[in-house]
């Protein structure tokens, strides 16, 4: 799950990070009391969509010629402009996609001067199963393009659990971002606070792009993405209780509700599968058949019949979607249960694309006989193959 980047600013904020002064508002009516309480004379109006990339973002509605998602304001009256151009409008940034993201809010802050611009960023390293620092004094640009072009100016220091952030770990972070003076001494305290936020809030990411040394020698969190661990979240009541559900995918969030892994594709077959591996094989195998996938929906091993039923209606809400293909291996999940749940769906929703189901395991007969006596137009597969080969066919048709 992200946050926006004014909440966890918040969040780092009472850990004791450095983090600029700002208001978040939701009307264009709210910048000017905004502005006046941060005490300028420099503000940054910034865009809060979940994606990076806003600086150099462009609004669908303003033209090419419009500034990006973060604009830096020189008085309250400018502060107050760029709030009225933002706000509604669509950011495409190099992370939205085409379709980018409308700006529902923004986040006004004290603009800082910036001597220099480093990437600081906290991950699990899975390769070495700790929680490492990655940084580059390349910061305020696309990391990207800094891991491809010029990977030996990033750094990955990892930590011991057991030791947390040593002195010797901050001196080796220091010094891959040149650190000394002020911002030397403000590192003893940073970059410790920040692993101890990462680990007690089980973030899966804590990306700061840029972490900046200030004219005045300080440092300052500038930006910040945040995304944590779902499977977490239950022992993180305040950290769920930022979710923007208006920032995700509407299919995602009733899939999530319902403890269904969903994840939206492409292409134009709808799956419903039960588990991961099974859901990789029926997309390879539609893949090879020369289709692609629209999404799938993992109803893992113990659904019911309604959990069912509410798989099938989130693959078939997706306009995408010109087919279907069930593709359910019965072990611990009854295929009768699955038989059941799509057919209270298709009862209750319809079935306007062709549909093909391959079941096999558990109660397979008594599946089988529930989907026949349906009276619904619903075509059996035998096998994985012949379940792939029979929905592209459909679709062809
Ligand atoms: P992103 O484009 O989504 O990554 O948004 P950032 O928060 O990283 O801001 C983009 C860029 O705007 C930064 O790299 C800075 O160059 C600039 N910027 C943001 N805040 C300030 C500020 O307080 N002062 C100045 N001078 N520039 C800023
Ligand atoms: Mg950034």
């Amino acid at each position: 799950m992200n946050i926006h980047e004014y909440q966890a600013k918040a969040l780092l904020k009472g850990y004791g990070a450095p983090v600029a002064e700002g208001v978040a508002i939701l009307k264009a009516e709210e910048a000017e009391a905004a502005a006046k309480s941060l005490p300028g004379p420099l503000y940054v109006v910034k865009s809060q969509i979940h994606a990076g990339g806003r600086g150099k973002g462009k609004f669908k509605e303003l033209g090419p010629d419009a500034k990006g998602g973060v604009r830096l304001a020189f008085s309250i009256e400018e502060a107050k402009a760029h709030a009225k151009e933002m706000l509604g409008n669509t950011l495409v940034t190099a992370q939205t996609g085409e379709a980018g993201k409308q700006v529902n809010r923004l986040y006004i802050e004290d603009g800082a001067d910036i001597a220099r611009e480093l990437y600081c960023s906290l991950l699990v390293d899975r390769s070495v199963g700790r929680v490492a620092f990655v940084v580059s004094t390349e910061g305020g640009m696309d990391i990207e393009a800094v891991a491809h072009d010029t990977p030996e100016k990033i750094q990955t220091i990892a930590i011991d659990p057991e030791a947390g952030v040593t002195a010797a770990d901050i001196a080796s972070i220091s010094k891959a971002l040149e650190l000394d003076g002020a911002a030397g001494e403000d590192a003893k305290s940073l970059f410790p606070l920040l692993y101890k936020a990462f680990n007690e809030k089980d973030m899966a990411l804590l990306e700061i792009n840029p972490l900046i040394v200030m004219k005045n020698g300080h440092l300052r969190v500038l930006d910040a993405k945040m995304s944590f661990d779902g499977n977490a979240l239950f022992r993180h009541d305040d950290v769920k209780a930022l979710r923007d559900e208006t920032e995700e995918d509407a299919k995602e969030i009733e899939a999530s509700k319902w403890d269904l892994a969903y994840v939206a594709l492409d292409g134009n077959i709808g799956c419903m599968v039960n588990g991961a591996g099974l859901a990789m094989a029926t997309m390879d195998i539609i893949k090879l058949y020369g289709k692609e996938p629209a999404n799938f929906c993992d109803v893992g091993g113990g659904a019911g019949k309604e959990k069912v039923a509410a798989a099938f209606k989130i693959i078939t809400a997706d306009p995408k979607v010109e087919g279907i293909l069930v593709n359910i291996f019965g072990g611990i999940m009854r295929c009768d249960v699955i038989a059941e749940g799509v057919v209270a769906a298709v009862q209750e929703v319809g079935l306007k694309v062709p549909l093909v189901v391959r079941l096999e395991g558990t109660n397979v007969e008594l599946g089988k006989k529930i989907l026949n006596e349906s009276g619904l137009a619903i075509t059996a597969a035998d096998d994985l193959d012949d379940a792939a080969k029979k929905i592209v066919a459909a679709i062809e048709a």
